[in-house]
């Protein structure tokens, strides 16, 4: 284990909200967004030139950028109003005055384009946010999104987290978007902490799929005064510990042992059936967000994937959009690495917190009410046809269902299934053959869902619940604020009187239900789970063999008599208390894995 270069300070220990269980060790890499991460570069006299023709090239570059994606969005929305959203972002590129600051920028302070630029539009951002007018307020978003696509083709590439670290470190951000995250690699990231973001955001889903430990919720973590501090990061327990002791360094190489043991330990259930104690059979499979991890999917021993969160693709892909031949690739890979095994995708849930650079959404105010998932995709039939083009094409590959995202209403399955007939008569015409019996199940993520089940379910194949947003939107509690994270409360009876209005809805009508939130993830709550009838489970790959050695101790009378108990309780509290008991009383091992 390394040892604390500051030891001699004092150590400080911060509780935030463990979000990816682990424990990493090293110093701090303070990471400021993208558009702030510009270095300042002097230039010699000679150079102002080449450099304000290079700055000038990068205007026409991303004004015609602009105008292609303008255009485009155009004919696939077949209106010009939501394509009008890109009319600032040009006007702020013609703006004569914001061009002759950064020209006598580069001139006069002898800096580096990039560096001047950002120096002006800071300005004009600041003026924007001291007028007291909503309208110019909202304008600071596209000042910044069009400060960031001039940078990129300043630079040719704005630069990842990983890519600018050489040492592995822990880093530190204010926050960090979904994309950001799902571009760190474990060889130089060993773990990661965060002011802002909660359990169930897209950013913890992705730091526990990537298998970095992390920290979030920490206030003001990032805005501190970091020197050369060493950093211990315990993501299980949330916390975050600079300048860790002597005493605490050895405390944690036992309790990282201690773990190791017991991980190791679950590894050899890897091939044993999943499967309560006394028989009782139902599937466990993995959530995947890219298809590169389909190796950890059968590392872990999962049954096959219950849900790939296909919007990263969209989210990693710079400035475009995945064509169809590069999403039937993905696709592929992942079917046919598992076949005969089910890969259930997920089309496209954009929105909400995830938002890809290639396609422009309306600035809302509300995004997780607004245009996401289903919604966007029906506003956008091409992009979306083009997906489950894709998605037909591979499927002939292996075992391929689709899944549909945030449906609230029975019309969003139709209109959805109409456009995959159309997809179908497409490829058929082309003379590629598809499967017109392809299951298709719709998730159920919103109260709105669960409360009418028995009319979705005569639509689809299956059911899967999306715990995080279901748990989200029945609660009233945004799944990435910190400031609410005490309330976003899987165990609350709100949600488990959902969960089995859904599974009893799914039963009667004779499909099958599974659950593929977070909340699959917690061994602690396999056993609720499976008393309420759930026949599938899906889990970031890592928690599967937790999940598998919680199934394998509880009996099937044990977890409905704890359904029973918790369907009746009053509180969250009392729920995740029984649920605990009995995890306490059945498999021990796993309280000292999470807590
Ligand atoms: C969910 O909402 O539970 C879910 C699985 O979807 P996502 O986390 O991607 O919103
Ligand atoms: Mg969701």
């Amino acid at each position: 284990m390394p040892h604390s270069e500051t030891a001699s300070q004092a150590e400080v220990v911060l509780q935030g909200i463990g979000v990816a269980p682990g424990v990493a060790i090293g110093p701090v890499f303070l990471w400021q967004s993208g558009d702030d991460y510009v270095v300042e570069r002097s230039l010699s006299e000679g150079d102002t030139f080449a450099e304000i023709n290079r700055f000038e090239e990068a205007l026409i570059e991303t004004r015609r950028q602009l105008l292609e994606i303008q255009s485009s969005l155009g004919r696939e929305l077949q209106s010009d109003k939501d394509a009008s959203i890109f009319d600032a972002h040009l006007l702020f590129l013609n703006d004569r005055d914001l061009i002759e600051e950064v020209l006598i920028a580069i001139q006069n302070d002898r800096i580096n384009a990039e560096a001047a630029l950002k120096n002006v539009s800071r300005r004009y951002m600041d003026t924007l946010l001291a007028v007291e007018d909503d309208y110019l307020r909202e304008r600071v978003a596209d000042v910044k999104d069009v400060m960031r696509r001039m940078i990129r083709n300043l630079s040719g590439e704005i630069v990842s987290i990983s890519d600018s670290l050489t040492d592995k470190c822990i880093v530190l951000a204010s926050d960090l978007a979904p994309s950001d995250t799902a571009g760190l690699r474990r060889d130089t990231v060993s773990g990661f902490a965060t002011d802002l973001g909660s359990p169930t955001s897209h950013t913890a889903v992705m730091a526990r799929a990537l298998e970095i430990p992390a920290v979030v919720g920490l206030h003001d973590v990032s805005k501190r005064q970091w020197t050369n501090e060493t950093l211990l990061l315990d993501g299980t327990r949330g916390l975050l510990i600079i300048n860790p002791t002597k005493e605490r360094l050895d405390e944690y190489g036992h309790i990282v042992e201690e773990r190791e043991v017991i991980r190791s330990g679950l590894s050899s259930l890897k091939n044993e059936p999943a499967e309560t104690r006394d028989g009782h059979a139902i599937v466990l499979s993995a959530n995947i967000e890219s298809a590169s991890d389909v190796k950890s999917v059968e590392q872990y021993g999962a049954e096959g994937i219950g849900l790939f969160r296909s919007e990263y693709l969209y989210l990693t892909h710079e400035d475009s959009m995945p064509s169809e031949d590069e999403q039937v690739a993905a696709y592929r890979h992942v079917a046919e690495a598992l076949a005969p095994a089910p890969v259930i995708i997920r089309t496209l849930d954009l929105g909400g917190d995830k938002f890809a650079s290639a396609i422009a959404l309306p600035t809302e105010m509300n995004p997780f009410l607004g245009c996401r998932a289903i919604r966007f995709c029906l506003k956008m039939p091409n992009l979306f046809k083009t997906q489950l083009r894709a998605i037909l094409r591979a499927s002939s590959y292996g075992n391929v269902k689709i899944m549909y995202p945030m449906i609230t209403q029975v019309d969003e399955i139709l209109q959805a299934q109409e456009l995959l007939v159309e997809a179908m008569d497409e490829l058929e015409a082309e003379g590629i053959e598809v499967d017109r019996n392809i299951e298709v199940g719709a998730m159920i993520e919103t109260p709105a869902a669960a409360m009418i089940s028995d009319s979705l379910a005569k639509h689809v194949s299956f059911f899967s619940l999306g715990t995080n947003d279901l748990i989200q939107y029945t609660l009233a509690v945004d799944r990435v604020n910190e400031l609410v994270a005490y309330l976003y409360e899987p165990t609350h009876p709100a949600i488990l009187r959902l969960i089995k209005q859904t599974i009893d809805s799914g039963h009667k009508n004779g499909i099958w239900v599974g659950v593929c939130g977070e909340m699959a993830g917690d061994p602690v709550m396999t056993p609720l789970l499976l008393g309420l009838g759930v026949d599938e489970l899906s889990a970031t790959p890592s928690a599967v063999p937790l999940i598998k050695d919680s199934m394998r101790k509880v009996t099937m009378e044990d977890a409905e008599s704890l359904a029973r108990k918790a369907l009746s309780s009053e509180s969250a509290g009392d729920v995740l208390a029984l649920a605990r008991q009995l995890i306490r009383e059945v498999a021990p091992e796993i309280l000292e894995l999470t807590d």
